[in-house]
């Protein structure tokens, strides 16, 4: 029961306020305009304060290079060696065309409606049986279509991470997948790496020390330093796994971009034991708008990806996962590579010989047979900070190397720098202004 005071004190204010209007013998009404009063109120509603309502926990990366790169790669006269994309004028757009076309004409209002939270069924068989060419068995159960790899990456750390628990990375890494890692509290210890890939007969010390939740490792053509890790040392991961119980969580964008030596076996497929949770992508091997890749793990797993991904985003998008069905099933995505193959074995041939023709002392490249980049140590005598400058200054735009180490510190100075993007002009023109940069940012 409501006190007939308090209504009319109510009344009486909202008429103060000019929320309502009441005429003797009109009764009371709803004041459709906003008072004078009211306005000049406005003048004194306080801003949010949106850095201080921000969950922090979550927050972490607002200085994230990958955004500031995606930011400046626009920038005119800007030559970007930062990204890590295929080169747009190599899409073949006419070719998609007639493929959307097709889409158009098969799936016509299909291609707008929501879908399942796991992905196309259709989608989802093809991708089991592309992963069978690689050796990986899986139940259509077992696969999961994301948007991208990077969906996978979340949510395996929000399946398994609570703040506090330790992951183990390679040393480099993908600063993508440490940032995510980091996101969502966990302890990210890194693990050295050499030219056959991680150090995995120092793995076990680590294992006993840090007891971590799950290794996260890019075993073919790493992001950043381009090595592989040898089938010995597959073996000897898998086994160090089974023995300490730690599931191992294996990102492979790179593997079919093949330039040099053999194809490396995924883990995935040497695991016996169902200890690998794999990630695909589409995005290195045709283009990275589509925002498709899946995963491929054990039911249960996946199961906990669609919970996620129901609240999440609902389902990966529909036309995109249409389009890629037919890019496969038309032998586009396959025509694509053989294409861009070639072209990736020049532009990287081409960018090494240009460094190597400065013939700067100290500075050093990683070998590798595959992927995207080079990984590249710098002269010691160089000023990091400067150098960084100098690029932008100079318009050449580089990964420096230091947000990769997981610690964030390293002794040494690396870059990662890309050759599946640009020309053969912007490699030469590239490298020659990075190597001013690196003139002018040398100590003494
Ligand atoms: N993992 C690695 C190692 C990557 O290099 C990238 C892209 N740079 C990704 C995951 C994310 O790729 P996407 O989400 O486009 O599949």
């Amino acid at each position: 029961e409501v006190n007939r005071t308090t209504v009319n004190k109510a009344y009486m204010e909202l008429k103060s306020d000019g929320f309502i209007l009441s005429q003797t013998g009109k009764g009371t009404v709803v004041q459709g305009q906003i008072s004078k009063e009211m306005q000049n109120r406005d003048l004194f509603v306080p801003r949010l304060q949106w850095q201080q309502l921000l969950n922090h926990d979550i927050y972490k990366n607002d200085s994230s290079l990958i955004k500031k790169v995606m930011n400046s790669a626009n920038e005119k006269e800007m030559i970007t060696l930062a990204g890590g994309f295929v080169n747009a004028s190599l899409i073949d757009v006419d070719q998609i065309e007639k493929i959307m076309n097709l889409c158009f004409k098969k799936y016509g209002e299909r291609l707008f409606c929501a879908s399942s939270v796991f992905g196309l069924y259709e989608l989802r068989e093809l991708v089991a049986s592309r992963m069978k060419q690689k050796g990986i068995n899986a139940h259509i159960n077992q696969v999961i279509i994301t948007s991208g790899s990077q969906q996978g990456l979340e949510y395996f750390t929000r399946s398994l991470i609570k703040p506090g628990d330790m992951v183990i990375v390679e040393e480099p890494s993908y600063l993508g997948a440490i940032e995510i890692f980091k996101a969502y509290g966990a302890q990210v210890v890194g693990i050295p790496i050499d030219h056959e890939g991680m150090r995995v007969d120092i793995l076990e010390k680590y294992l006993l020390k840090y007891r971590p939740k799950f290794i996260y490792t890019i075993p073919t053509y790493q992001n950043p330093s381009g090595v592989t890790l040898s089938i010995e040392r597959r073996n000897q991961l898998l086994e160090l796994a089974y023995l300490y119980r730690i599931p191992i969580l294996e990102d492979d964008p790179y593997s079919d971009i093949v330039l040099e030596g053999p194809k490396m076996p995924a883990l995935k497929a040497l695991d016996r034991f169902g200890y690998v949770t794999y990630i695909g992508t589409i995005s290195k091997n045709m283009f990275m708008g589509l925002r498709i890749g899946w995963v491929i793990s054990d039911e249960r797993l996946i199961e906990a990806f669609g919970s996620l991904k129901q609240i999440s985003d609902l389902h990966t998008n529909t036309l995109g996962q249409y389009l890629l069905i037919e890019l496969i099933k038309n032998k586009v995505l396959e025509a694509h590579m053989a294409r861009l193959i070639p072209i990736y074995r020049h532009n990287k041939k081409l960018m090494v010989d240009t460094i190597k023709s400065y013939d700067v002392p100290e500075m050093a490249i990683t070998p590798s047979n595959g992927g995207f980049y080079i990984w590249c140590r710098l002269p010691q005598n160089l000023n990091m900070n400067e150098f960084v400058q100098k690029c932008s200054e100079y318009k050449v735009l580089i990964m420096p190397g230091e947000p990769f180490f997981a610690g964030g510190t390293v002794g040494e100075n690396y870059i990662r720098i890309n050759y599946s993007a640009p020309s053969d002009t912007e490699i030469i023109e590239g490298i020659k202004r990075l190597m001013h940069a690196i003139n002018a940012a040398m100590k003494g």
